[in-house]
């Protein structure tokens, strides 16, 4: 396997209330080439996923948490050079959409406001019929308060594997300009 060296990979994180799908959804995108080349700090988990675009290839190093965003105290040191974050909430729960905004907030306070990030609405698979109007709303929400603010906005199933690919590629596309 051909070495590639750290600053051609693009660092991104994946963020959000623990138990939505960051990590799964991590998986589903690197099941086939996981490759656990990535040295991330203590308590943390990391995965290289690599992709062409034109004739180039593109490599992503995505960080994911081993379980700490449950305190929300994610160090400075996870978000360091990140060139862009996935914000992810889940569909079956309300309070992880409103955590959304201080999640990105966070981010921001480390990197700045040129990172790109991505809005995930994770689960998409769990059909929220009508016992869960409240969580529509909190919903349709974000989508616009995203809508607003200029990030990328995506319903994804780490489950079904549901435009897992589209959101990376997305990602990919961001950070490879
Ligand atoms: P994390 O804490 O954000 O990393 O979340 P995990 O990836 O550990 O997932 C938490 C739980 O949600 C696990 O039981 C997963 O199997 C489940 N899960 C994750 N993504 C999906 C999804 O897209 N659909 C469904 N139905 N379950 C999911
Ligand atoms: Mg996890």
């Amino acid at each position: 396997m051909q070495m590639v060296s750290s600053f051609m990979k693009h660092k991104i994180v994946m963020i959000g209330d623990s138990l939505v799908g960051k990590t799964s959804l991590m998986h589903r995108l690197t099941r086939d080439v996981f490759m656990p080349s990535c040295q991330p700090t203590v308590g943390t988990g990391c995965a290289t996923w690599s992709t062409v675009l034109g004739k180039d290839p593109i490599y992503l190093q995505i960080w994911d948490t081993a379980g700490q965003e449950r305190y929300r105290s994610i160090g400075g040191i996870f978000y360091q050079n990140a060139e862009a974050a996935v914000v992810v909430f889940s569909k079956t729960d309300n309070e992880s959409a409103k955590n959304v905004k201080s999640w990105v907030k966070q981010f921001r306070a480390v990197m700045g406001t040129s990172p790109f990030i991505a809005i995930v609405q994770n689960k998409s698979d769990i059909d929220s019929s009508d016992e869960r109007k409240e969580e529509d709303i909190e919903e349709t929400d974000i989508k616009k308060w995203a809508k607003q603010k200029g990030f990328f906005y995506i319903e994804t199933s780490a489950k079904t594997g549901k435009n897992v690919k589209e959101l990376f590629l997305t990602v990919t596309k961001s950070v490879a300009q």
